[in-house]
């Protein structure tokens, strides 16, 4: 379906505007007067002032049916990190990546905006308030990260004022809200299987959790302020709550929240740690014999038992940005929003 938008300058693409972050950006994008058009492999909904267009963005001839005339483009699509599939992690992330700045160049895009994320500096130690300015990750946890990592570069190397092609990258962390898939779905799976008694290690590791609408706010300001002379041009950003959080209070308010008992019995953390290693070690040992994934690994124990919480400044000096919800607030929301995941249901 050929692309029909309105004329003038509100005009954008959000590729992965099907996903959970992509579906809430494209709403407030509308609400604030563009007309989107999205791009995705999966599922279409219908809303006013959207168009859609499914397609892989590995495909540039379908890309570019979508980019001509469309000044802003959004990125904010990715394989989910939970199918540990490393070949589609490099397709999709990397080399579709570069196809969509292909495309992007070519139909004369003047924008791009990367939804990266701040676990491309995580390597499974403490990070206490962390900036941009923290190396990529050597060892990044999983193959989604890595290629996140390369995503980012690639995205943030193409940023030519003298093309007239400018790009930033938004690091959001913890990303939660209404219609989320991933983190209360598998929390709430979890909590009914019994599984969520234990808290790994002390319980003071502090994380960031950040609201879905204030991700967006954070994307939506970067695509504003992104200009020639401006201080955006090939950087990352931090998009936070700004207010990190306790990972086992996070946890334990939105399980009491739905109905659910908090988990209560701590567990050393080094103990955890050494169990996931050994058992990791003896997939890989198994390897020849038997094809093993398991959930349980050492960096999902790194994920929930240390710090891993990042400054937000440089947005704050450079867009303007201020969460607009606070994480009391946020976390009410979510709860209400899935009244169908509550004990008693
Ligand atoms: P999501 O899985 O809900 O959305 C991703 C979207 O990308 C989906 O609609 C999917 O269909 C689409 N997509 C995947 N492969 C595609 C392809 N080849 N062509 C076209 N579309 C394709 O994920 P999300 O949680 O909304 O994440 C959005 C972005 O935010 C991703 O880039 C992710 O890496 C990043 N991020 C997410 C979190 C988080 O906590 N959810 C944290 C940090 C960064």
């Amino acid at each position: 379906m050929a692309t029909r938008i309105r004329p003038g300058n509100k005009r954008c693409a959000v590729i992965g505007g099907s996903g959970f972050l992509g579906r809430h950006l494209v709403e407030r994008l509308v609400q604030k007067g563009y007309s989107v058009a999205v791009f995705d492999i999966a599922q279409r909904y219908e809303l006013p002032g959207v168009t859609f267009h499914q397609g892989d963005l590995c495909d540039k001839q379908a890309l570019l049916t979508v980019l001509k005339d469309v000044p802003l483009v959004f990125h904010c699509a990715s394989p989910s990190p939970a199918c540990d599939d490393r070949s589609l992690f490099q397709k999709v992330n990397v080399e579709g990546t570069r196809t969509i700045i292909d495309a992007c160049q070519e139909a004369g895009v003047q924008k791009l905006v990367l939804t990266s994320s701040a676990s491309v500096v995580f390597e499974g130690t403490d990070i206490k308030n962390g900036k941009e300015d923290l190396p990529y990750a050597k060892k990044p946890i999983d193959y989604y990260t890595e290629t996140k990592i390369q995503q980012e570069k690639i995205v943030l190397e193409a940023c030519s004022k003298e093309k007239g092609f400018l790009t930033v990258a938004i690091r959001p962390h913890g990303i939660f809200g209404p219609r989320d898939p991933q983190l209360v779905p598998i929390l709430v799976d979890t909590a009914r299987r019994g599984k969520m008694k234990f808290i790994i290690g002390d319980g003071s590791n502090l994380v960031d959790f950040t609201y879905v609408e204030n991700v967006v706010h954070g994307h939506i300001l970067a695509a504003e302020h992104l200009k020639a002379d401006s201080a955006l041009c090939g950087k990352a950003y931090h998009i936070t709550n700004d207010e990190p959080i306790r990972f086992w209070d996070f946890m334990s308010q939105v399980l009491v929240g739905l109905g659910y008992s908090a988990p209560r019995y701590h567990l050393p953390y080094a103990l955890v740690y050494g169990i996931a290693m050994l058992l990791w070690l003896l997939t890989l040992l198994l390897r020849p014999l038997v094809s093993i994934k398991p959930t349980f690994t050492p960096m999902r124990v790194a994920l929930a038992g240390t710090h891993h919480y990042y400054s937000c400044s440089r947005a704050k000096r450079d867009m303007g940005y201020e969460p607009p919800v606070s994480l009391k607030e946020a976390v009410a929301r979510t709860v209400a929003s899935y009244p169908h995941l509550r004990r008693e249901a």
